[in-house]
């Protein structure tokens, strides 16, 4: 049986330029490529665990615009249940400026506009979708107290929270307690913990701080050196696979799909997340958010190879 995911986040259009380098402020760069792709760390987190398979549902906000009309068009595309994304009569739908380099490295800037009023009472109306999900997904584009909302929610009714804490914001331990599972990448646990992260020990010695702070299990996320996993009496690097990668912009959206869909699934935690470490990598390989996302088919072949 499918299992049930719910997103709770931001959606975003993307507007990509890959240049050799990126410009240094006051610099115009000439030559780069453009394409506007789907985007938003809500969105993105969605369609990855709709792409592998998973029955999504996601609660988030759009504008009236075109950017809204389409980005509602590709969920429906990739079967994502759209009745909890509501179109905001006030506010644009939220823009993302992207650069990205020959290495993959990238830099962005976001409008966030509709997302910014993704409410509680939003996330209220979804609350039997919540309630009834194996999964509940967030991230950290929309305003806190709706992820806290959804968050309580999910609790009540025994439904475990995955919250990737992106872009990087400080947390309260009111919201910390009714989270499952943490997910960040080595900025965002510095800021949660102020301790440096570069390697397999400083993240283990940071993430505790976490579990002191309520979370049960904590995954931070290691780029190209995979995740380290800290959960009960596990404390373990899991490798990731070795890769050219040509935009890594939204491997930590397809490696957070990727665990909420694995988890759903009931995939044992360290085997939930290697599978999310091998989602991550392939969709460095490819520009673009969501069309970077793999099916569970393409990330077969991509495993075995
Ligand atoms: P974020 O984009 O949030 O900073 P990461 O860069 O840590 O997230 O990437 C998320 C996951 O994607 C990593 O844990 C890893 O599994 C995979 N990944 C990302 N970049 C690479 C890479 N260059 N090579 C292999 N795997 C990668």
């Amino acid at each position: 049986m499918t299992q049930k995911i719910v997103v709770v986040g931001s959606s975003n259009t993307d507007m990509v330029i890959k240049m050799e380098r990126l410009p240094k402020p006051g610099e115009t760069l000439l030559g780069g490529d453009f394409i506007k792709a789907a985007g938003g760390k809500g969105a993105n987190q969605a369609v990855a665990a709709a792409r592998l398979g998973g029955q999504v549902t996601f609660v988030a906000r759009v504008g009236t615009d075109i950017f809204g009309s389409e980005a509602v068009e590709n969920f429906r595309k990739d079967g994502i249940d759209v009745e909890h994304v509501s179109v905001d009569p006030d506010n644009p739908s939220g823009v993302a400026l992207i650069f990205v380099d020959a290495n993959g490295e990238n830099c962005i800037a976001v409008a966030s506009s509709a997302n910014n009023h993704l409410s509680p009472a939003d996330v209220q109306l979804a609350t039997h979708q919540i309630a009834n999900a194996n999964v509940l997904l967030m991230q950290l584009e929309i305003p806190l107290d709706t992820v806290q909302a959804a968050a309580e929610i999910a609790h009540k009714n025994g439904v475990q929270v995955i919250l990737n804490p992106a872009p990087a914001r400080e947390l309260d331990d009111e919201l910390l307690r009714y989270v499952s599972i943490i997910t960040p990448n080595e900025t965002e646990l510095e800021l949660l913990t102020g301790k440096k992260v570069t390697d397999a020990a400083s993240a283990e010695s940071a993430a505790r701080v976490l579990l002191d702070r309520g979370v049960k299990t904590v995954i931070v996320t290691l780029g190209a050196q995979g995740a380290f996993l800290l959960s009960g009496d596990v404390a373990t690097m899991v490798p990731s696979k070795t890769i050219s990668a040509l935009d890594t912009t939204a491997a930590g959206d397809a490696f957070n799909g990727a665990l909420a869909f694995a988890l759903a699934q009931g995939m044992p935690l360290q085997e939930a997340v290697h599978f999310s470490n091998m989602t991550g990598a392939l969709s460095a390989t490819n520009l673009g958010a969501q069309p970077s996302m793999p099916t569970l088919e393409q990330l077969q072949l991509f495993m075995d190879a």
